[in-house]
């Protein structure tokens, strides 16, 4: 036997534990047994603590390739069609201009004809006999200038997956501001369950960066609507966008949050993401190298939102997200399509359209031939099994991996689950 690639050992009250990325396993242990696996000398141990290790992940037989098992995982999962996810911009205009955003110059909304092909490219993706379930993002630009686009196509989506028996969800990322209350009722009658707003904190902090053209701030209408929303069937994610210049306003954001008594209504961090547009402008003021990511996700702020989960509730990412699924895409109001959200609009980055599936083989080697199982940065890191290398987008624009948020939070749900042991 010998020891597993994903052990992790750890002091936590004057105690020293060993916990593992793959099993999710965590065992106390003394001085001696922790020198043995920090020193990787297995020969040290008896018979029983041997077997003990091994029940529990610790150890494998000598002949598992650990890592040829996540890269099996990952290639059969890559390709696995019975969960399609299409996200759909309808417009990529948008009545905002925020500070940290890339603006299209595209004007104009999805044609008749391109949704007619939109829909025929989804209907003949989910119409194989392998796919259960369809999940639809309307994303944009600003999806709710266009309502009527979205309402009609998500109808005809939601119909079709019931004549067929497939699973359908649908949710709609809009910054919230051209909700009323006419347009909830047709939201919830065209079979939308979430929404995911953004507000960058409270009113002073939201005003500074999400603006309208005309350069007023837009928190008090948003807020307003958000009232619109109490007693509804929509599930509302509030998305605050945090950098170096905000990270403290997230609290001042709860407590207004906490007044509209929405249980439906919850409130997440996220890093203000890079992306190719504007990446040197406004590198300085995110959190970038694994240092400040440390820092964000270790901040009291906000490691209470990361860490209400038990270990055991982070299941294993076969690909970090849906860019290297083979049967995901993001389409746009001319009909391309792309593999990440980042790229819509962007020619270089077009996968295929909804007329010419062929695909672009220069974006398939980028997203769907990523392999994070012989990534230098990677194969020797324990958190893989629960990572998978992180964004291929970012990787792209660092020409590194970025690692993601389960690296900075696992540790801390490890010991939440030894605290929630004891009790
Ligand atoms: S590749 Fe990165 S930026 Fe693109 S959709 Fe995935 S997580 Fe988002
Ligand atoms: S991106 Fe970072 S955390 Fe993720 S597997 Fe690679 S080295 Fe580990």
């Amino acid at each position: 036997m010998k020891f597993s690639k994903f052990n992790i050992t750890f002091d936590y009250n004057n105690k020293s534990y060993l916990t593992n990325t793959f099993s999710k396993s965590i065992l106390e242990i003394d001085s001696r047994i922790k020198r043995i696996i920090e020193n990787n000398i297995s020969d040290a141990l008896s018979k029983n603590e041997e077997s003990l290790l091994g029940e529990h992940g610790f150890m494998v037989n000598e002949s598992i390739d650990e890592i040829g098992l996540l890269r099996y995982r990952s290639n059969k999962l890559k390709n696995d069609k019975s969960e399609m996810e299409f996200v759909i911009c309808p417009t990529l205009e948008c009545n905002f201009s925020c500070t940290y955003c890339f603006e299209s110059p595209r004007k104009g909304c999805m044609s008749q004809e391109i949704q007619d092909q939109v829909l025929q490219f989804i209907f003949e993706k989910v119409n194989d006999p392998d796919n259960k379930s369809v999940h639809i993002i309307w994303f944009g630009g600003e999806p709710l200038l266009y309502p009527d686009i979205l309402l009609k196509m998500n109808d005809k989506l939601y119909q079709y997956c019931k004549e067929n028996n497939k699973l359908f969800k649908s949710e709609i990322i809009t910054n919230g501001y051209l909700l009323n209350v006419e347009l909830v009722e047709k939201l919830i009658k065209c079979h939308i369950e979430h929404l995911q707003i953004t507000l960058d904190g409270a009113k002073c902090s939201h005003d500074s960066r999400r603006i309208l053209k005309n350069g007023d701030g837009t928190f008090d209408v948003i807020y307003k609507n958000l009232e619109l929303l109490f007693n509804k069937p929509i599930t509302v994610s509030l998305r605050m966008n945090v950098d170096k210049t905000n990270l403290e306003n997230i609290a001042d954001l709860e407590k207004s949050i906490l007044k509209l008594n929405n249980p439906n209504i919850i409130c997440h961090p996220a890093i203000v993401e890079l992306s190719d547009m504007h990446f040197q402008d406004i590198k300085e003021k995110c959190f970038y190298d694994d240092s400040e990511l440390q820092m964000y996700y270790g901040h009291p702020t906000i490691s209470k939102y990361y860490n209400s989960y038990k270990c055991s509730d982070y299941g294993l990412r076969s690909f970090f997200c849906e860019a290297e699924h083979e049967h995901s895409f993001v389409i746009d109001e001319i009909g391309n399509v792309y593999k990440c959200w980042n790229s819509v609009g962007v020619d270089d980055e077009v996968y295929c359209t909804v007329k010419d599936t062929t695909p672009n083989p220069a974006i398939v080697s980028v997203f769907l031939g990523r392999d994070p199982f012989t990534e230098k940065k990677c194969v020797d890191c324990p958190y893989i099994p629960i990572c998978a290398g992180g964004c291929v987008m970012q990787k792209k624009l660092r020409n590194e991996n970025e690692c993601c948020d389960n690296k900075f939070n696992f540790l801390e749900s490890v010991k939440k689950s030894i605290n929630m042991h004891k009790e």
